[in-house]
């Protein structure tokens, strides 16, 4: 019994952690930061295809954390929907991102709204909408200048009541847009009844316009589709000028990636205003 003891304690030791005690303690280090204040937004801008005027920003979810280092969304939210912690943490990202793009509006820095990226827990929320509402009162962003990012698999789980739902945001003057366009299995009839103003094309297709027949394919049909439907498109993940070129082409709206900015800190947000602005007018 001894020896086993011992050898239990050399796997603590060698710091051999199991996929459940990993999981248990990302959530715990979450947690604290959520409480203590040491998550961040990063924002990217959207801009138009047309003139490369700024149109809008949308908000990601950033964390460094001294012993686990910079940890991606990628790997935060499903922890977070596993846990329940979504909700705070979702509520958060709100109003971190309300509070700031209007302090932006005071300030005169610039005036286009934020995407905030909503989970498919917090759509299941029960009192989602108030809670919007609520933030939008506390930090005075008018609701125009406020936009909401939910995937399209997240809307498709249940889309009656997500249409319900998308309805009552969107009576309350807020934007929607249906991200990750093409990864999920949109019933067309459906989404031609969804009370929306937006599709993001997902960057997979993006990435591939000038090099697989298939993706460039995919990029023109939904396209095709914003355009009947008369939403708008936005293309994620525009790498390089080419790749803006096609978008261009076929006239979608709008479009984000690294071409232009990745996501930025609020300082760096702002050098990337004052200098794309400049830029813009000559
Ligand atoms: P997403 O909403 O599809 O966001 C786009 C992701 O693509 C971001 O990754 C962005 O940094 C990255 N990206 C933008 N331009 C380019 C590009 O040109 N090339 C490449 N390779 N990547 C580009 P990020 O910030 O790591 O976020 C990953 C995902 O995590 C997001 O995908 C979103 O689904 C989720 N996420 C991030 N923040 C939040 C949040 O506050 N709440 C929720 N529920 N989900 C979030
Ligand atoms: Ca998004
Ligand atoms: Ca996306
Ligand atoms: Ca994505």
């Amino acid at each position: 019994a001894k020896a086993a003891g011992r050898n239990n304690l050399q796997f603590f030791e060698q710091g051999m952690l199991s996929a459940a005690e990993q999981l248990n303690n990302l959530e715990k280090r979450l947690r604290q930061a959520l409480e203590q204040g040491e998550l961040s937004l990063a924002y990217q801008p959207k801009i138009a295809t047309d003139d490369n005027s700024l149109k809008g920003l949308e908000a990601l979810l950033r964390w460094y954390d001294a012993e686990l280092g910079t940890v991606p969304p990628d790997r935060i939210i499903p922890v977070a929907e596993d846990t329940g912690l979504i909700l705070p943490l979702g509520e958060w990202v709100l109003r971190t991102a309300c509070a700031q793009t209007a302090a932006w509006h005071r300030e005169g820095r610039l005036a286009v709204p934020v995407a905030v990226n909503l989970s498919a827990i917090q759509l299941n929320q029960h009192d989602l909408v108030r809670m919007v509402q609520k933030i939008l009162n506390e930090t005075g962003l008018a609701p125009q200048f406020l936009e909401l990012e939910l995937t399209e698999s997240a809307v498709m789980q249940n889309p009656e009541r997500a249409r319900a739902i998308l309805q009552e945001l969107r009576d309350l003057g807020v934007a929607i847009s249906i991200d990750d366009f093409g990864t999920g299995y949109s019933n067309l009839a459906q989404l031609k009844r969804f009370p929306i103003d937006r599709l993001k094309i997902d960057r997979s297709f993006t990435a591939g316009v000038l090099t697989d027949s298939q993706d460039a394919a995919i990029v023109q049909a939904v396209v095709a589709l914003a355009h009947s439907l008369k939403l708008d498109v936005v293309a994620e993940g525009v790498e390089t000028q080419e790749q803006l070129d096609f978008i261009r082409a076929l006239n979608g709206q709008q479009y984000q990636g690294y071409l232009c900015s990745k996501a930025l800190g609020v300082r760096e947000l702002e050098r990337f205003i004052d200098s794309w602005q400049t830029q813009e007018n000559t």
